[in-house]
This record gives structure tokens, C-alpha cells and sequence, in this order.
């Protein structure tokens, strides 16, 4: 299986900033001989798809988008259809983020609607479930997540084109990684689930990635684990110093 290093950037860099990133990092990967089979996949603000695309064109790095309209088009002021990712060589999405849950209202039917546009468009959805503290700490954990999974991927036909994101809600920007254990533990579930759902092909065969204050500090003893294909990746993405360690330590691990 390959490893994705995949960074968010949130609502984050003026456009001077992407600019640099990208100057940064094109070059980098443009420089390595050999990735080891690993997935580059940057997703910026959708003001700087166009650009990040443009920059990226001919380099193994993907774009992928934060968002994206549950509709497929019409009157939805201030909305981006998937189709419209789609043509503008945008390659993923991420769906289900706990931030859209929280501040945006979207819910597990909303992320369905949206996973499934998104798949019919040809676009890969990076489909992000996990748990808060408190949901964990009354032991609530696997019942959010089974749930997430079972709402988030009800009629799903095509499911060689999904990637899924473990993000504890505990561990986004707050500096605390889950240990590496712990996240593998709900790596093993949701491979499971996959089995039991689609059976092995399905799930061996789908990225799970770990989000969470992912640095270039943990990320190898992350990677290592079975069950985890690779990192989601918010604040340390921001630094295109960062983003470079991390992609270079993946690239050094053999999976
Ligand atoms: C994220 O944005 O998905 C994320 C995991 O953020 P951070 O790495 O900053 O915790």
C-alpha cells in the first residue's frame, strides 16, 4: 500500500504565501529520484485551486479540495460543484471535516450527499470521521464512528475511489496526538468494517489516513502502523519546510 502525506491548509496563506509553498515544494519534489511510492496530495483554499493545479500540472502532486456544494449545480449562491473541481484538474475532496460538522452544520446525510456527488464527478473523497473527548471518554468512541461510516457511506457504489480520515476531534490543532497505538486501534475498526461491509479486496485496498497534530516529529512511528496508509495533515502542512520533512520521512519508510 502507498503512503499519502496529504496537507489541509484550512482558511490559511494570502495568496503570496501559496505562492511561496509552491515554489518550495515543486521544486523539492521535482528534485526527489525515486517517491517510494508515496501520494503528495496538497489541498488549499478553493480561491488557489487554479493556481495549485497550474503549479502542480506534470509533478506527482495532487490537488484536492476543502470543500465542496452537496448540490450538483444551480441556484446555490457562493457554491462549487463537484463538476467543477472536476474540470479544473482538482483530483480529491475533503468530505465530513469536523470543522464543516461543527461550524457549518453539515451532517452525516449531508456528508453522504456530498461523498456521493463528489464520486460521480470522478473526484476521490478524503472522507473524515473521529470522535470528541467526551465521546471517547464515556466510551462512546466505536459507536460514533460505526455510525459515521454507516450514514457517511450509505449507497456508496464506487468504492475503489474513497479514502478515509481518522481525526480524533481531540487531537485537531490542539498539539495532542493520538499515540500511535491509539490511532491504529481505530484503524483496525474501521478496516474491519470495511471487510465486514465490502470484504477484503475493499478493505485492504482503501487508504485510512490519521489526522491530528501530524508532524514531522511523529509522523514516522504513525506510519509504521499496520492500519494507518498515511497523514492528514493541518498546521505543520502550513510550512512548506514541514510539509517537505514529512514528505522525505515517508518517502524513507518502506510499507
Ligand atoms: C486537519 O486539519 O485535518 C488536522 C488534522 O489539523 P492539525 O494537523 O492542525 O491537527
Amino acid at each position: 500500500m502507498k503512503k499519502i502525506i496529504a496537507g489541509n491548509w484550512k482558511m490559511n496563506k494570502l495568496f503570496s504565501e501559496a505562492d511561496d509553498f509552491f515554489d518550495a515544494v515543486v521544486e523539492y519534489v521535482a528534485d526527489i529520484d525515486s517517491l517510494n511510492n508515496t501520494e503528495i496530495i496538497v489541498c488549499p483554499p478553493s480561491l488557489y485551486l487554479e493556481l495549485s493545479t497550474d503549479y502542480t500540472i506534470d509533478l506527482p502532486i495532487a490537488i484536492g479540495a476543502q470543500n465542496v456544494s452537496q448540490y450538483e449545480s444551480g441556484a446555490y449562491t457562493g457554491e462549487i460543484s463537484p463538476q467543477m473541481l472536476s474540470t479544473m484538474g482538482v483530483k480529491f475532496c475533503i468530505v465530513g471535516h469536523s470543522e464543516r460538522r461543527k461550524y457549518f452544520g453539515e451532517t452525516n446525510e449531508i456528508v453522504n450527499m456530498k461523498l456521493r456527488n463528489i464520486q460521480n464527478a470522478g473526484i476521490v473523497p478524503i472522507f473524515c470521521i473521529g470522535e470528541t473527548l467526551s465521546q471517547r471518554e464515556n466510551g462512546e468512541m466505536k459507536d460514533v464512528i460505526l455510525k459515521q461510516l454507516e450514514i457517511g457511506l450509505k449507497n456508496v457504489k464506487i468504492l475503489n475511489n474513497l479514502y478515509i480520515a481518522y481525526e480524533p476531534i481531540w487531537a485537531i490543532g490542539t498539539g495532542k496526538t493520538a499515540t500511535a497505538k491509539q490511532a491504529q486501534e481505530v484503524h483496525a475498526l474501521i478496516r474491519n468494517w470495511l471487510r465486514k461491509k465490502y470484504g477484503n479486496k475493499i478493505a485492504e485496498q482503501t487508504p485510512i489516513l490519521y489526522g491530528g497534530s501530524v508532524k514531522p516529529e511523529n509522523i514516522e512511528e504513525l506510519l509504521r502502523e499496520q492500519d494507518i496508509n498515511g497523514g492528514l495533515i493541518g498546521g505543520a502542512s502550513l510550512d512548506e519546510n514541514k510539509f517537505m520533512q514529512m514528505i522525505k520521512k515517508a518517502v524513507n519508510i518502506t510499507k
